[in-house]
């Protein structure tokens, strides 16, 4: 099943257990824009190569469309469609004012050099520029894309006569425009949203391992958040493979390792009681959390039933597919979907939205006062609605995000 397949048996299944209105639904199941762009590059080569690019904006009902830009060999237009859906979703989750888009360019960036990405960047922009803006749709990172890769598509919205529109694009560089936190703002929402499960559980992080799928931006802070807050981390990977450490690791130094070596397997070494695994043997491993922090459908029926986690935090978008839902719900383990476990992203994404507009600059203290209660209240929202309607977490998650879509929907009409 594609991945949009997936989120659209997603929203129907919420729709069913809170009774919505079959024309919202109708509506959500669709993007109102999808554009597929052409990217011709000359190479250091010489030769010009010319790479497929995808904007989706899905809905704006909330406010500007708003969704990172994923630089992966594997993107397809299904893929681009799906995250935007859950965008919107989740925008909605925490209750912002902006809607859901997402963007893609099919390219493993690894391979290019930095003048090559830097063109195949700015040609993007240049080939979606009529669409986005502050007001209109603004992208941000996502896999495989950085700070600098903001702070050239700014650059080059601003160049082709967007005057002042820093706010094009999030997640740039503090030193032009970017926000205090926002690279740790996936990972410190999560972190909030576990630590009020764990306030409500009885949790205790000295008596809990945790194991890490992934260990770029997203998976690397939570290691060092989570860390931080008492929590025994086990095991992290990423593409090249994992560690497993029973007694535990520390996260500041594996991310200096990993920063230095490039992948945490060269630095299993570090510790004299650590096994190397692949992946999918990592995520099999004894732990009491579960933090998938790499790419989508990493859990799947075939794996399901061998995951030893008590909980699931989805800081990536998409990592449990819908039969494997079912099976984790079956064993007892609590899956906080990625619509609310990494809406820290998009929360901090608008708040340099919201900095840049009004040209003043907050502090970091600052960025997470604000981003706390959000998650909070998110998550205190949710967990009412599962405990109203007796269903998952990622079920009680899309209710939580229609009904205020809903309202919005039949408020400004929609036909
Ligand atoms: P990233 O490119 O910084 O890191 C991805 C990590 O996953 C890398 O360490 C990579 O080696 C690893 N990886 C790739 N395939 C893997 C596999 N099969 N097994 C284990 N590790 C693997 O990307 P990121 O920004 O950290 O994003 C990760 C996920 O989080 C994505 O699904 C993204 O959409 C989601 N997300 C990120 C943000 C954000 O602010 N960065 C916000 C919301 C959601």
């Amino acid at each position: 099943m594609s991945l949009f397949k997936s989120t659209l048996k997603q929203i129907q299944e919420a729709a069913e257990i809170m009774k919505l209105d079959q024309d919202i639904v109708t509506v959500l199941s669709h993007p109102k824009r999808v554009l597929q762009v052409s990217l011709p590059i000359r190479m250091d080569s010489g030769e010009i190569k010319v790479f497929q690019g995808f904007r989706v904006q899905h809905n704006d009902v909330a406010g500007p469309f708003k969704g990172g830009i994923r630089y992966h060999e594997q993107v397809d237009m299904e893929e681009v469609k799906a995250l935007a859906t859950w965008m919107t979703m989740k925008c909605s989750v925490v209750g912002i004012p902006l809607g859901g888009g997402k963007g893609g360019i099919i390219v493993n960036p690894k391979t290019l050099s930095k003048r090559e990405l830097e063109q195949l960047t700015r040609k993007y922009i240049d080939r979606v520029q009529a669409l986005i803006g502050p007001d209109r749709d603004v992208p941000a990172p996502d896999v495989n894309t950085n700070p600098q890769i903001m702070a050239w598509m700014a650059d080059e919205y601003m160049k082709l006569g967007n005057l002042n529109k820093n706010g094009v694009v999030t997640g740039k560089p503090l030193h032009v425009g970017g926000s205090k936190g926002r690279d740790e703002a996936t990972s410190r929402g999560g972190a909030y949203v576990l630590s009020e499960i764990a306030k409500e559980r009885g949790i205790k992080p000295e008596n809990t391992k945790v194991i890490i799928q992934g260990f770029g931006n997203a998976g690397s802070h939570m290691a060092r958040i989570l860390a931080e807050e008492g929590y025994k981390i086990v095991g992290v990977s990423d593409s090249k493979g994992g560690v497993y450490c029973e007694d535990g690791l520390d996260a500041p130094c594996m991310i200096k390792c990993k920063t230095e070596k490039g992948t945490v397997t060269k630095c299993e070494t570090m510790y004299n009681h650590c096994e190397s695994l692949s992946n999918e043997e990592l995520i099999e491993k004894d732990c009491e959390i579960l933090v998938l922090a790499a790419l989508e459908n990493q859990i799947t029926e075939e794996n399901a039933d061998r995951i030893k986690a008590k909980y699931i935090i989805e800081l990536a978008n998409g990592p449990v597919t819908p039969e494997a839902d079912k099976i984790l719900d079956k064993k007892g383990i609590a899956v906080v979907p990625d619509i609310l476990a990494n809406a820290g992203g998009v929360t901090v994404s608008y708040f340099e939205l919201v900095q840049n507009q009004n040209n003043y600059y907050w502090s970091a203290e600052k960025i997470q006062r604000r981003l706390k209660p959000i998650m909070v209240n998110a998550w205190k929202r949710v967990a009412e609605i599962q405990k109203k309607y007796h269903c998952t977490l990622r079920q009680a998650a899309f209710i939580s995000a229609m009904v205020r879509l809903e309202e919005m929907l039949k408020s400004r009409g929609f036909e």
